[in-house]
């Protein structure tokens, strides 16, 4: 068979037995599902020998890029010596033993034990239980509230969307949780009016401060943040933004959760990203750039407060996956940290690429469909909008995304549209050259858009 009848071949599968996540499906089988066979470094190649310089890695997680054959040695060896054994019922393997130590090392101070999952969901279920818990424990068990934002994304599960703030699957889910509750996000460029970002960044942080007052701060048990909102199109706080709430948690003594699983292993140019805007959370749970996504794991690490609680005073907390810390994806996250650390890459990410890719994106400026561009270290958004001078985003929220998303692989780079934000966040790995060839594509996309839609 050739590459073309090797793609219709898979396509005609793909229609008639596969669901896509976050997909309508329907469409997708209209138009024919792009099968990706191969990867290496920042470029991934579709069935039909296309290759394309992937701006995401992946959704968010190829920190250390594709094709280090490092990553599938310590996979194979350890499944030939140990494929699976839990860590229920007063066992563990060695893997998860190791890597605990190890990210206890990597994440901040104060944050030295970890609770194991398969992904970002399941770690923001478990931060769900562990907050209950915890307040259980304290002998306040109606502290059953956790404050998320609008626009915030914490994973899938019934969990996940509760705590997310995506209306679209606020609108599906019929049994979402009933304590959760949603403040505005800090979204300056896009809901900022004539206010300057750092009023922004306190007003918004301020909501936190009324919510808290309006459900009573009995009530309340955590608040829950990614450091920089990812799914919502890379949301960039203002500088005010993050010791505000701090202060708020502080003051009402609330559990203070940074959502990590996109910012943290390197992206932000700091190991984690609530080291570059220096928050101190009580729960921290992780993901993706762990392994780099080469297997599925995640994790929550648990600082003093609570840990001493859940370790001291629960007797067992019932909680836990068949696969947490499972031993082939806990070797694989240990290989995949090794390699981070011993290439230096979270430094690279700080002192040298992440500048060059603020300073080349910044180049796109000039573009008459780009309203901004707003990095910190490899991850960046770029909002679309119908006049630039009064940040007038355009008449139908995502039309002129999606067009660009599409154009953008007609010119050979994934990025994707998060409404009419086009982000980007490229394997750690990425070269001052490629990060030229990532611009020259984008700018090349942004002109088909401009021209498509007139
Ligand atoms: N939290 C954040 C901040 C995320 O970006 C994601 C996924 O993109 C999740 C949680 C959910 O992770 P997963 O898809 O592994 O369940």
């Amino acid at each position: 068979m050739n590459n073309f009848d090797k793609t219709a071949y898979w396509q005609d599968i793909d229609q008639a037995h596969h669901i896509h996540p976050f997909t309508d499906t329907a469409d997708l089988n209209n138009r024919g599902t792009r099968v990706i066979t191969s990867a290496k470094g920042v470029f991934i190649e579709d069935s039909n020998g296309k290759r394309y310089l992937d701006g995401m890695a992946g959704l968010w997680c190829v920190n250390i890029g594709y094709g280090r054959k490092e990553l599938a040695e310590a996979a194979y060896k350890q499944m030939l010596e140990l494929p699976y054994y839990n860590n229920f019922f007063q066992c563990a393997n060695t893997p998860a033993i190791e890597l605990s130590k190890v990210l206890a090392e990597i994440t901040p101070e104060g944050l030295n034990h970890v609770f194991y999952a398969n992904s970002g969901s399941e770690a923001n279920d478990t931060v769900v239980r562990m907050v209950h818990q915890y307040w259980n424990l304290k002998g306040k068990p109606e502290r059953t509230h956790i404050i998320s934002r609008k626009n915030a994304y914490h994973g899938s599960t019934v969990a996940g969307a509760s705590l997310g703030g995506m209306s679209g699957m606020h609108a599906q889910g019929g049994s979402l949780l009933r304590d959760v509750v949603h403040i505005d996000q800090p979204y300056w460029y896009g809901e900022g009016g004539d206010h300057t970002p750092e009023e922004f960044g306190l007003l918004t942080a301020r909501k936190l401060e009324e919510k808290i007052e309006e459900l009573g701060a009995d009530r309340v048990g955590a608040f829950i943040g990614e450091p920089i909102q990812g799914a919502g199109g890379v949301i960039i706080p203002p500088s005010t933004y993050w010791p505000e709430i701090q202060r708020i948690c502080k003051k009402y003594d609330i559990l203070l959760i940074a959502d990590e699983v996109i910012c943290g292993f390197g992206r932000t140019g700091n190991w984690f990203g609530s080291e570059t805007f220096d928050i101190k959370p009580d729960l921290m749970p992780m993901a993706k750039g762990m392994s780099s996504g080469y297997l599925p794991i995640s994790a929550v690490m648990v600082g003093e407060r609570v840990a001493d609680v859940l370790i001291n005073q629960c007797g067992e907390f019932t909680h836990g996956f068949t696969y947490s810390g499972h031993p082939a994806a806990a070797a694989v996250a240990l290989e995949n940290i090794r390699i981070m650390r011993d290439e230096k890459m979270v430094e690279r990410v700080r002192d040298d690429i992440g500048p060059y890719f603020r300073k080349q994106l910044d180049t796109l400026k000039d573009h008459p469909l780009a309203g901004a561009v707003e990095t910190v270290g490899l991850i960046a958004g770029m909002p679309l909008v119908d006049d630039k001078k009064t940040r007038k985003a355009f008449d139908k929220p995502g039309t002129v995304g999606t067009i660009c998303r599409d154009a953008c692989v007609a010119n050979g780079v994934i990025s994707r549209a998060c409404g009419d934000r086009m982000v980007l966040s490229p394997p750690l790995c990425i070269t001052h050259d490629e990060v030229d060839e990532l611009v020259k594509r984008l700018r090349a996309a942004l002109d088909d858009t401009a021209k498509k839609i007139g």
